[in-house]
């Protein structure tokens, strides 16, 4: 061998650099293979995408939604998320050129199919879970919720609160004053500079001020009305470029953008249920527990969140709809203990006699009636006997000053709160709490840290629920797709195709459309052509 210097390229004069068949461009096991036989398993039509339903039409026909799918599915497993990016790659990248067979949709294309598809790319996102559990890739047992703030397409300086406008309106009044009191003197000045006592009217200084004046209160009326607008409305934060995302908060970090709910299975560390909110964690425990045990339909569930779960009403219907929430309850604002009095922990609930105990022993009987707090619970409230107080030696440090008994206000459903206490308080409870952050964390680590997923790049909820399905799915897909190899994803892929049709035919009790050796021979064939999975479309669901 000849001894060079550096590594040389190949001569760009040399002819057929690339292998001559399209089909030569990727190895036979490339994950790009994969993304093609899962999508020619789907049945896009009943999963909604737009187009996919279409019969042969006069004039131009539209992209096949399947390709359009496929496009993404490989885009967002590579990191490239951008429309006019994926146009350039469509042109360039080999992979893409075999998995779109040389098609090159353009950007205006490629990004209304993500924005018309958003309601369809949720149900792929979902029928993908489905496949995982057939595939027994989802325990179903132990699931664990977190929320992960997101940026949106829109700056903090485009999200007003009303604080924000009350103090955006004070200092357009103190400006508008500054600039009043600018015209006077400068009317003065020039009444002074006048034996009539008149201005020159040459439109001069004075004019100018004039126009900064007007500019100012036209923007503070703007304002004015964004603060009567949200008094009147629900909303507590009115976004000017994305309508729907907002400032949120958690830890030390504040964002202008979305929360996403997910609950990850324990076994995988799947994701089996997720959606996109514009609010705190807080009240999404059970929808999003009772979305999940609804998909892996199972009967009970254990579900693992932390403490800005906590909440009354949301562990009483997971209670009642069989799941078993491990929520680490809510310390309260610990105004009594920081004032040295005793708060409801010292106080003993006797179901027997429906009393509580106090610390000096004496019970609270409870009072007639039921009473609806703030925040819409009912309680019964439970009161100490005055004279018995009044004698406690206790009293400084149970009573309010001018109070004369000591009350305390019982949820009507508090024994729902007693079970889970004892829960948390229980041996497994520990570490069942350590496992959580280890299940949940680590799709948010992988799509934020390793993919770099930490904004969306739409606008509105419908659109950014539609791209976070599809962060979703590649994630879930590339995990499953690690989790088994090659081999087994593609016979596995068709295996679920096999017994759907083999189970339709029953059900239709006729026979089925391919002779059996076929579908025995199915994941080599997938391999050459998805002629399969378009019969099995036409057939049935197929992966639906
Ligand atoms: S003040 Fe009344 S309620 Fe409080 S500890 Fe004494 S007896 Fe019990």
């Amino acid at each position: 061998m000849m001894n060079r210097t550096f590594k040389s390229g190949e001569s760009r004069e040399q002819p057929s650099l690339l292998p001559p068949r399209i089909e030569d461009y990727v190895g036979p096991d490339n994950p790009v293979r994969a993304i093609e036989s899962y999508v020619c398993a789907l049945n896009l039509a009943k999963l909604g995408f737009r187009h996919a339903d279409r019969g042969v039409e006069v004039g131009q026909p539209p992209y096949d939604p399947a390709d359009l799918l496929k496009l993404y599915l490989y885009g967002y497993i590579n990191q490239i998320r951008s429309s006019r990016r994926l146009e350039r790659e469509a042109c360039r990248n080999l992979e893409l050129i075999w998995l779109l067979k040389n098609l090159k949709p353009g950007y205006r294309t490629i990004a209304n199919f993500r924005k018309e598809n958003w309601k369809a790319l949720k149900a792929v996102n979902r029928s993908f879970v489905l496949l995982a559990r057939e595939l027994g890739l989802v325990g179903g047992s132990l699931v664990a919720i977190d929320g992960a703030l997101f940026h949106g397409d829109a700056s903090k300086a485009s999200i007003f609160t009303r604080r924000r406008l009350a103090e955006q309106i004070a200092n357009l009044d103190k400006e508008i004053e500054a600039y009043g009191k600018s015209l006077e003197d400068n009317d003065a000045t020039e009444a002074g500079q006048r034996p009539d006592g008149h201005g020159d009217g040459d439109g001069g200084h004075g004019d100018d001020l004039g126009a900064r004046v007007k500019e100012l209160m036209a923007k503070r009326s703007r304002a004015q009305a964004d603060l009567e607008g949200l008094d009147t409305s629900e909303k507590r934060q009115l976004s000017l470029t994305d309508p729907d995302a907002r400032l949120l908060s958690k830890g030390d970090q504040t964002i202008a953008g979305y929360n996403v709910q997910s609950v990850v299975d324990d076994k995988h560390k799947l994701i089996v249920a997720s959606e996109v909110v514009n609010s705190s964690d807080a009240g999404h425990l059970h929808a999003m527990a009772k979305a999940a045990k609804e998909l892996l339909e199972v009967e009970s569930l254990q579900v693992l969140a932390d403490a800005g779960y906590y909440n009354s009403a949301d562990l009483k219907a997971c209670e009642d709809d069989g799941i078993k929430a491990y929520v680490p309850p809510s310390e309260g604002n610990g105004v009594l203990e920081k004032q040295g009095r005793f708060s409801l922990k010292d106080f003993s609930y006797d179901a027997a006699a429906d009393a509580y105990r106090c610390p000096a022993g004496e019970l609270l009987r409870p009072t007639k009636g039921r009473f609806t707090n703030t925040s819409g619970r009912v309680e019964i409230r439970y009161l100490s006997r005055k004279a018995v107080c009044a004698a406690c030696p206790l009293r400084a440090r149970c009573l309010a000053p001018k109070a004369a008994q000591r009350s305390i206000a019982r949820w009507e459903h508090e024994d729902v709160i007693e079970r889970h206490r004892a829960r948390m308080q229980s041996a497994d409870a520990d570490e069942l709490m350590r496992r959580r952050s280890a299940i949940v964390e680590h799709p948010f680590g992988t799509l934020k840290c390793r993919a770099g997923y930490r904004h969306f790049l739409v606008r509105g909820f419908n659109k950014v629920r539609g791209e976070w399905s599809l962060m979703a799915l590649c994630y879930n897909f590339t995990r499953v797709l690690n989790i088994l190899g090659f081999e087994r994803f593609i016979a596995a892929v068709a295996k679920a195709i096999t017994l759907r049709l083999h189970a339709l035919a029953d059900a239709l009790e006729r026979p089925l459309l391919a002779p059996e050796p076929l579908w025995r021979n199915v994941s080599t064939i997938l391999r050459q052509s998805c002629l399969v999975f378009r019969l099995g479309r036409l057939a049935v669901g197929s992966v639906d």
